[in-house]
């Protein structure tokens, strides 16, 4: 890229949302410039499911596969360890800043894909981190089957937590669901999770305990420890849109991008594919179908064709 450099699309974020946009969008011959901070939400795991040719992936192999196909596109730029510092709306289109902390580049681009994934913050579980992608998980879909029939834990401090629970019971039938203190099942919840043999544990997490990310136990403020083998947490999720300038696409009440079926933010020429754009479900195959809807839906919009979709 030169100081400032032209381009049809710029795609925020490197994942399989925006590189399968880069790839359909390249082989339509837009001239596509990728930033990638290279920080996926999923780094935390060791191997990803789910993903049809792909299923035990390690995810960093899968966005190197899908950033080696795109060599093929002379007109696809890919640049990764570098951010959107900055992006603004101008006449012509939107304007970037890019760079590691400081602007070291500027791209221009008619439209853009916003596909920065999700920020996740885990239940407030002392050394949590230690465990999570390697014993504890926060996508059913993705890690349950490895899981199942085993001891499993859900954490978290949510009200849709005893929802979760039920979907998790499907893999087991020895589901402990922890609160870690927060009042967020309810005395009838817990009586129907009772009904499937679903427990829940109120008390304060005190302590994980395992050894190198295996899970063994859980203990309490109250004393108790619950022998666990694996399980689930439930993030927060949010949609990191700090760097738009002047830009305010439509959100729902939590801060999550709303778009419509296609990809399309309420701004004219600003699109958002994966895990950025509501709803899920959060899964990578999901996120790269998404990118490539989003990318027929620019080529479309391009030239003033009506999409189907
Ligand atoms: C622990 C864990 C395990 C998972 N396991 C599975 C699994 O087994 N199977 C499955 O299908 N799904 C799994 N998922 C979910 C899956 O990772 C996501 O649904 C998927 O990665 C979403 O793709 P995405 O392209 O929308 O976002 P991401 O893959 O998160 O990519 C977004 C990219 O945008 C970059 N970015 C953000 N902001 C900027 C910016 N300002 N400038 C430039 N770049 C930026 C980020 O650094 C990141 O590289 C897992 C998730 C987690 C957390």
């Amino acid at each position: 890229m030169t100081e400032t450099a032209e381009y049809d699309v710029l795609i925020i974020g490197g994942g399989p949302a925006g590189l399968s946009a880069a790839l359909n969008l390249g082989r339509a011959r837009s001239r596509v410039l990728v930033i990638d901070a290279d920080r996926p939400r999923n780094a935390a795991t060791l191997l990803s499911h789910g993903f049809l040719t792909r299923d035990g992936i390690p995810p960093h192999e899968l966005r190197r596969l899908a950033r080696e196909e795109l060599t093929a596109y002379p007109n696809v730029e890919v640049r990764s360890r570098v951010r959107v510092l900055s992006l603004r709306q101008t006449d012509a289109g939107f304007t970037a800043d890019i760079g590691r902390r400081d602007p070291s580049g500027t791209a221009t681009a008619s439209a853009v894909v916003l596909a920065t994934g999700l920020r996740e913050t885990l239940p407030d579980v002392p050394n949590l981190r230690g465990y999570y992608g390697i014993s504890l998980f926060s996508c059913a879909a993705c890690d349950a089957w490895e899981l199942q029939d085993r001891r499993l834990a859900l954490i978290g401090e949510s009200a849709d937590l005893a929802d979760r629970a039920r979907l998790i019971a499907r893999w087991t039938e020895s589901l402990t669901v922890f609160t870690n203190g927060a009042d967020v099942v309810t005395a009838g919840e817990q009586v129907e999770l009772a009904a499937i043999g679903v427990a829940v544990q109120r008390h304060p997490i005190t302590e994980l305990v395992g050894e190198r990310g295996r899970i063994e136990a859980i203990r309490l403020a109250d004393g108790t420890s619950v022998a666990i083998d694996g399980g689930f947490v439930r993030p927060e999720w949010e949609t990191e849109l700090s760097f738009l300038d002047g830009i305010h696409p439509a959100v729902d009440d939590a801060g999550n991008l709303l778009t419509d079926r296609s990809g399309r933010t309420d701004i004219p020429g600003l699109y958002a594919a994966g895990d950025a754009a509501t709803p899920g479900p959060q899964q990578l195959i999901v996120a790269a179908g998404a990118g490539a809807r989003v990318a027929a839906v620019i080529v479309h919009d391009s030239v003033g064709v009506a999409t189907a979709h």
